[in-house]
């Protein structure tokens, strides 16, 4: 008998292996060619997407009243996209009426600028940085990634999501897509290390159509700045879902002087300055205030919630003092 036995385990291991080998969930990540855990299928990731776009894009102002400025933006994000590792996906790229400073992009190629941000830059390799950025997020399918784990965890008897299946309802909340704080949507915050893969893809693929790697040292730069003033419109959301911009500057350096030295010299890469003045800062200008302004809102909330305090401290035909 134990004769017979012995051929059999080299049978069992080769049977065996396959199994391991393709655990489900384990996929190649397109853009870095690691492997990683993502349930989420591209049909999928490209529904979710397009389901939680018009409400994403409606509460945060809509898109500026500026076509050729939006045609500008479209324009350079479809080209860079075109140069991302997955050029197939539904690209779509809009400038939201907003005075936050921020950018997003929702699964299966969704992007968005704020105008607070794009106000903030002063070239054209800058926005390609951010662009490309939020674009390094959809190729390397962070958001798909971030649902199969908290998924993940939910099969493993940790109920992360409240009661029953996760349903697209349940997705879009986890999106952070339709719940309101302060009137501005939230999207779910990706990691350090997601973070860190979005800021090597938007490198990458910026520096493809020539534009300075610099540029998204700069973006840094001015969140930076952005973060430490005084009335600071909207950066503390950009904080929340993105980590310290020195921390991000640090990397960027080290990433750019090992991987794109000839960044330094003359010549080799372009800003792109003077496009970007006359085609974007020039009418941003010109374009009345911001339709969605969460500062503001959150201030008339308070305001509001002050005079009912107050109305109902002291009754009926009280003076109620204006607070400064
Ligand atoms: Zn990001």
């Amino acid at each position: 008998m134990r004769k017979l036995r012995r051929p059999l385990l080299p049978v069992v291991l080769v049977l065996l292996l396959p199994v391991g080998l393709t655990a489900p969930g384990c996929v190649t990540n397109p853009a870095t060619g690691k492997r990683v855990f993502n349930t989420m299928s591209v049909e999928r990731e490209i529904e979710i997407g397009e389901q939680a776009q018009p409400k994403f894009i409606e509460s945060n102002g809509g898109n500026i009243p500026d076509e050729q400025v939006l045609s500008y933006v479209r324009d350079l994000g479809n080209r860079l996209a075109e140069v991302s590792e997955r050029p197939e996906l539904p690209w779509e790229f809009h400038v939201l009426d907003s005075s936050q400073i921020n950018a997003f992009a929702l699964p299966g190629g969704k992007v968005f600028m704020s105008r607070g941000l794009m106000e903030k830059m002063t070239n054209e390799a800058q926005l390609a940085g951010v662009l490309g950025h939020e674009i390094g997020h959809v190729t390397s399918m962070h958001v798909g990634r971030r649902m199969s784990q908290a998924q993940a965890v939910q099969v493993g008897g940790l109920i992360l999501l409240g009661a029953g299946a996760a349903s697209d309802e349940d997705w879009l909340k986890i999106l952070g897509v339709g719940t309101t704080v302060g009137g501005s949507v939230y999207l779910l915050s990706f990691s350090r290390a997601n973070e860190t893969e979005a800021d090597m893809l938007g490198v990458r693929y910026m520096s493809r159509l020539g534009y300075n790697p610099y540029g998204q040292v700069q973006v840094m730069e001015i969140l930076k700045a952005e973060s430490g003033g005084r009335g600071a419109s909207g950066i503390e959301r950009m904080l929340s879902t993105h980590p310290l911009p020195q921390d991000r500057i640090d990397d960027l350096r080290e990433l750019i002087a090992e991987q794109y030295p000839e960044s330094d010299s003359e010549g080799t890469y372009r800003f792109e300055q003077a496009r970007f003045e006359s085609v974007v800062l020039d009418r941003l200008k010109r374009l009345p205030p911001p339709r969605h302004d969460p500062d503001a809102q959150q201030k008339a909330a308070a305001l509001q919630a002050y005079y009912e305090h107050m109305a109902g401290a002291c009754g009926d035909g009280c003076d109620v003092a204006t607070p400064g």
